[in-house]
């Protein structure tokens, strides 16, 4: 038991060395956060073994946990600091949560799927991840309740940026989502300063998409 938690911790040290820092992620934050979140915990059994290779992977109801690199670079793209009120939307497995969770104030995350959600918030009481608020709900709506947002992440693709996301964000503020068609997308880091929005494309992406009143049709 030992054994096998000592091999998935040497998997991500590997992971950050050989699939990170290579690449473009340099914020030090990040670095310690995929270091040490337990990605493994977040796919099934089965899966576990694969939780840290270079790829995605699936997470049920035909969705998927993104590979670490996009996970790194989208949270790099948040530029947190730690004192943020952070909002996700598609929750999905949870382990992009856990990451925002290590890195900022408080993480408040939407998923349309219940079981999904269900899963996800199993595994933030189990890792004591208090400071995750969940709910099922259509996340294009955003959660006007505890808004504005200094900081919004979508990692499911629409066709735009939904207009209440934009509401539910600070000024300043910033965005990251990716947008596009339904096979192939920009991510997109935007950000709201003065009231003026600017978005700026880091990554060609491929993500499950984003069903909702402001993103795909089901
Ligand atoms: N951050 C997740 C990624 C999961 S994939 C992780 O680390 O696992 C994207 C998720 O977005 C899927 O679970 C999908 O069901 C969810 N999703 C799609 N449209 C949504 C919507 N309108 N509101 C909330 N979640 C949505």
């Amino acid at each position: 038991m030992l054994l096998m938690a000592n091999n998935y911790e040497l998997a991500r040290t590997r992971m950050v060395r050989e699939q990170l820092i290579p690449r473009d992620i340099t914020d030090q934050r990040v670095l310690h956060a995929m270091d040490k979140v337990p990605r493994h915990l977040f796919v099934e059994d089965a899966l576990q073994s694969q939780a840290y290779g270079d790829f995605p992977l699936p997470i049920g109801e035909g969705q998927t946990i993104s590979q670490p690199y996009i996970v790194a670079l989208m949270t790099q793209a948040l530029g947190l600091q730690g004192h943020e009120k952070v909002l996700e939307i598609g929750t999905g497995c949870g382990y992009q949560s856990a990451i925002l969770a290590s890195l900022c104030e408080r993480v408040y995350t939407v998923e349309r799927i219940k079981n999904l959600h269900i899963k996800a918030r199993r595994i933030f009481d189990r890792l004591k991840l208090l400071n995750i608020m969940c709910k099922i709900d259509d996340g294009t709506l955003g959660w006007p309740e505890h808004g504005p947002y200094d900081v919004i992440i979508v990692t499911a693709s629409g066709p735009q940026i939904p207009s209440p996301l934009l509401e539910q964000l600070t000024d300043p503020g910033r965005l990251v989502i990716p947008v596009g068609d339904r096979v192939s997308q920009d991510l997109l880091t935007v950000t709201k300063i003065d009231g003026v929005i600017t978005e700026k494309c880091i990554e060609k992406v491929r993500f499950v998409s984003l069903i909702g009143s402001a993103g795909w049709a089901a």
